[in-house]
C-alpha cells in the first residue's frame, strides 16, 4: 500500500497514463498532426524496456498501475510493435491499453488487437481514414471493443465540413459509434488563426453532440465545461489538465513531452534519466503559476487552467487556456 505521505508526494492518476509515439511514419500526411515536424525515429524497444521497467519497480514500490496508450505516426509501421504488444499483456502493472489508430489497414492488425483484447480500453480511429474501411468498425464491434472516431474541431470550415459529412454517414450505419472531441491545439505559430474561438467551439460541439445521439467523449477541459459536465467531472480522480500527475508522453526519439501537444517543449528528461517524482515536481513547478491566476475562479475545481498546451506557441511558457471560458 502507499502511505499517505508518498500517495500526496507522488500523487497520481490511477492508473498512471502513458502516452507513447513510438514512431513519427505514417501513412498520411494530415496537417494538424503534431508529431511528423519531430526527427524522424523509432523509438529503441531496448531503451523502452528499461523504461517499462522503472514502472514496474513503481509497481512493486508503491502498487503503481499503469495505462498504455500506443500512437505513432502510424502504429502498424512499428517494427517491434509485436515485442511490444507481448510485454502489455504479460505485465503486471499494466491495467488497461488504448490504441490510436490509422485504421486496421495492416494485414496483422486483428492478430494484434486480439493479443491484448482483456486488456484494451479503446481504440481510437482516425475519421480522415474510415470512411471506406466501414468492415474495421464492425470487426470491432463483433470483439466489443470499444471505439472512438476522433474529431478535431479548427477554424478550417472545409476540413470540419469533411469531417461532418464522414460522421453523418458513420452514425448511420453506426449509431452506437462513440466520438472524441479534441480541439486545435497549435503547434506553429501559423497554426494559432486556425484555433477556434470558445463561441466557434461550442457551435461546433453542439453539432456533433447531437449528430452523436450524445455518444460524445472528449477529456478537454474547456469542452467539457461548454456542456456543463460537471457531474461526469465529479467523478473523475483528476480533473483539468493531466500532465504531470495524470500523464507522460514519450517521444520517438525517446524524450520525456509534458504533453504531445508540447512537442518543442524540452523537459531535459529522456528515457533513460525518467524519474517520476522528478518529473511530477517539474510539472508541478511550472504549472503553479497557471493555478495561482485561475484558483479564485469559480470553474477552478473543474478546469483547472484548462489546456497550457494552448498557450505554449504563443509566446513559448505555459499559461492558462487561451479559450478561458471567462475570456470570451
Ligand atoms: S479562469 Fe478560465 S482557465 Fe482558469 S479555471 Fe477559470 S475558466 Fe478555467
Ligand atoms: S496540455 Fe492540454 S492537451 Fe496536453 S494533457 Fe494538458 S489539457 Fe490535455
Amino acid at each position: 500500500m502507499i502511505d499517505k505521505q508518498t500517495k500526496e508526494a507522488i500523487y497520481v492518476g490511477d492508473p498512471y497514463l502513458i502516452q507513447l509515439n513510438l514512431l513519427n511514419s505514417c501513412i498520411n500526411n494530415c496537417e494538424y498532426c503534431y508529431i511528423k515536424s519531430s526527427s524522424a525515429q523509432i523509438l529503441n524497444p531496448r531503451r523502452l524496456k528499461k523504461f517499462f521497467q522503472k514502472f514496474e519497480e513503481y509497481h512493486n514500490r508503491y502498487n503503481l498501475k499503469i495505462s498504455v496508450s500506443l500512437t505513432g505516426g502510424d502504429l502498424f509501421l512499428y517494427p517491434h510493435l509485436e515485442w511490444i504488444i507481448e510485454y502489455l499483456r504479460k505485465a503486471e502493472n499494466v491495467s488497461s491499453i488504448s490504441l490510436l489508430l490509422n485504421s486496421l489497414w495492416h494485414k496483422n492488425s486483428k492478430k494484434i488487437i486480439l493479443g491484448i483484447l482483456n486488456k484494451i480500453e479503446n481504440i481510437q480511429l482516425n475519421i480522415d481514414n474510415i470512411e471506406n474501411r466501414e468492415c474495421d468498425l464492425k470487426w470491432l464491434a463483433s470483439k466489443k471493443i470499444p471505439v472512438n472516431i476522433k474529431i478535431l474541431l479548427s477554424k478550417n470550415t472545409n476540413y470540419y465540413n469533411s469531417q461532418m459529412n464522414i460522421l453523418k454517414k458513420l452514425t448511420k450505419s453506426n449509431p452506437s459509434l462513440r466520438v472524441s472531441v479534441d480541439r486545435l491545439i497549435p503547434t506553429s505559430k501559423e497554426q494559432l488563426k486556425d484555433m477556434c474561438s470558445l463561441k466557434e467551439l461550442r457551435e461546433k460541439a453542439s453539432e456533433i453532440l447531437i449528430l452523436s445521439n450524445g455518444n460524445f467523449v472528449c477529456d478537454d477541459p474547456i469542452i467539457k465545461l461548454l456542456f456543463d459536465q460537471k457531474e461526469k467531472l465529479q467523478t473523475d480522480s483528476l480533473h483539468g489538465c493531466s500532465i504531470g500527475k495524470g500523464s507522460v508522453t514519450v517521444y520517438p526519439d525517446g524524450a520525456i513531452k509534458l504533453c504531445a501537444r508540447i512537442p518543442k517543449f524540452e523537459t531535459g528528461l529522456t528515457i533513460e534519466n525518467f524519474d517520476l517524482k522528478e518529473y511530477i515536481h517539474l510539472a508541478n513547478k511550472l504549472t503553479r503559476k497557471i493555478h495561482d491566476k485561475c484558483r479564485k475562479c469559480t470553474e477552478y475545481q473543474f478546469c483547472k487552467g484548462g489546456c497550457p498546451a494552448t498557450f505554449f506557441v504563443k509566446s513559448n511558457r505555459l499559461d492558462k487556456d487561451i479559450n478561458c471560458y471567462y475570456e470570451e
